[in-house]
Order: C-alpha cells, then sequence, then structure tokens
C-alpha cells in the first residue's frame, strides 16, 4: 500500500492541527505531515509555530496514532526535532546545507530522514546529498520529488515525473512525489497525485487543511480533508493493478 503522508503546510493552532490530523486520518492517511519551523521565502510570512509546534504534533501523534513528519531547518534543533517526530524532514531550501545533512546522519536519533529536492538541483547533487546522510551514519533516507524550477509561472514548479523510475533504476531509496509542491494549484493534485502513483512512487505527501482559503502557509495548493479520502482511495485501487 502507499504510504499517505497528509497534514497542514503549517502548524497553526491546537484545534486546527488536531481537526486536520483526525480529518487526515479518518481519510486514510498514514503519516501525518506539519511544519513547526517553516522556512518562508519572505521574513514577513509566517514562520511556524517552532517548539510549541512540535509539541502539537506530539500530542496529534497520541490522539490518532499517526506517526509525524516535520521539518528541521537548523543543525542545532536537530536533537530537539527528533525527540518529537518519527520522520525528519529536509526542505527544498535546505537540500545542499551539508552541516544540517550531517547532523540528521549523526545525531538524528536515528529516525528516518526525507530530503526533498533542492529548487533546482539536478539528479546527482540531490543523490550525493543523500549520501552525505548515509555517510554520517543513518542510511534510512527517502528521497521527495516536489518539482524543480522552470520557466513557467503557470505552475509552482514542474514536476518530474520521470525522476521517479529513474531513481529507482538509480538507487534503492524509496521515493515520495509531493503534487502540492510540485504545482502550486489544488486543481492539480488530485491527478499529479495518481499520476506519481503511476510511475511507481512509494507514496505520496499531501498539503491538506479544513479551510484551505485561510491557511497561514499555501492554501492554494492544499486540499480539503474530503479531496484527501478519493486521492487514497484511488492511490489504493492503483497499486493492486500495478
Ligand atoms: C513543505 O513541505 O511545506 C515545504 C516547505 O516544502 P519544500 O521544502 O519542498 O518547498
Ligand atoms: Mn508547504
Amino acid at each position: 500500500m502507499p504510504v499517505i503522508m497528509a497534514g497542514p503546510c503549517a502548524v497553526e493552532s491546537r484545534e486546527q492541527l488536531l481537526e486536520t490530523a483526525r480529518a487526515v486520518k479518518e481519510a486514510g492517511a498514514t503519516v501525518l505531515r506539519g511544519g513547526a519551523f517553516k522556512p518562508r521565502t519572505s521574513p514577513y510570512q509566517f514562520q511556524g509555530l517552532g517548539i510549541e509546534g512540535l509539541r502539537l504534533l506530539a500530542e496529534a501523534r497520541q490522539e490518532t496514532g499517526l506517526p509525524v513528519i516535520t521539518e528541521v531547518m537548523e543543525p542545532e534543533m536537530v536533537e530537539v526535532v527528533a525527540d518529537y517526530a518519527d520522520i525528519l524532514q529536509i526542505g527544498a531550501r535546505n537540500m545542499q546545507n551539508f552541516p544540517l545533512l550531517q547532523a540528521v546522519g549523526r545525531r538524528g536519533r536515528g529516525k528516518p530522514v526525507m530530503l526533498k529536492r533542492g529548487l533546482s538541483a539536478t539528479i546527482d547533487e540531490w543523490l550525493l546529498a543523500a549520501e552525505y546522510i548515509v555517510a554520517a551514519g543513518n542510511p534510512n533516507v527517502i528521497l521527495c520529488e516536489r518539482g524543480v524550477r522552470s520557466f513557467d509561472p503557470q505552475t509552482r514548479n514542474l514536476l518530474d515525473l520521470a525522476c521517479v523510475p529513474l531513481l529507482h533504476e538509480l538507487t534503492h531509496l524509496p521515493v515520495i512525489v509531493d503534487p502540492s509542491h510540485a504545482t502550486g494549484r489544488r486543481e492539480l493534485v488530485p491527478t499529479m497525485a495518481r499520476a506519481g502513483i503511476a510511475a511507481g512512487a512509494e507514496g505520496l505527501i499531501l498539503e491538506v487543511h479544513p479551510d484551505p482559503n485561510s491557511a497561514l502557509c499555501d492554501g492554494r495548493q492544499s486540499i480539503t480533508p474530503t479531496e484527501l479520502r478519493t486521492i487514497v482511495h484511488e492511490a489504493r485501487l492503483m497499486v493492486q493493478i500495478m
């Protein structure tokens, strides 16, 4: 069965997180996502709740039983985030932050690390970044294709689906597709989610919000729990016939 990581871009409040966590669990998600430390393009945008966000994620895990994935942005924070999270996320903007990669490899308490593809990283650069984590002592790396920069502003990024079968040729590491950041548009997410599964991805990561239009971060690309339920159903059917 495909791994379905789902939840809000950012942890915004206790109510928002717990409501979303219950809803994504109900819709069939297997991992809860949520950002406590947010790498925002502008310093004036919501930066996340920090440690309080980590505590809320742990509470949501306690209530739903879903393991939690959340981003770590600085080497100094690796142990703290690893104390709360089940999977550590390295964001696209930090794919080549080598001290951070070494820190999660060495001091991530053995938790799996999901390494998102850099904003315009080649596949070789991405795999060498993964190698930094492995060489530092943690072999449990998951790759996440979240689209790369393109010339066309109609979509946020360009989803490189061919990288999924290619990575399966080049490495044994699991590959997760992120149709939310890859498109930036919620109406494109269901189709690209199916496309990711068709390309052979081991799973998906999806941004889900109970009220996407009021999200503090990435609302334009966030789907509702109801839309998630359909995606989960379709993904399960697809892997059965593949
Ligand atoms: C995220 O997952 O919310 C995120 C910031 O993604 P990326 O690093 O791929 O931009
Ligand atoms: Mn996001």
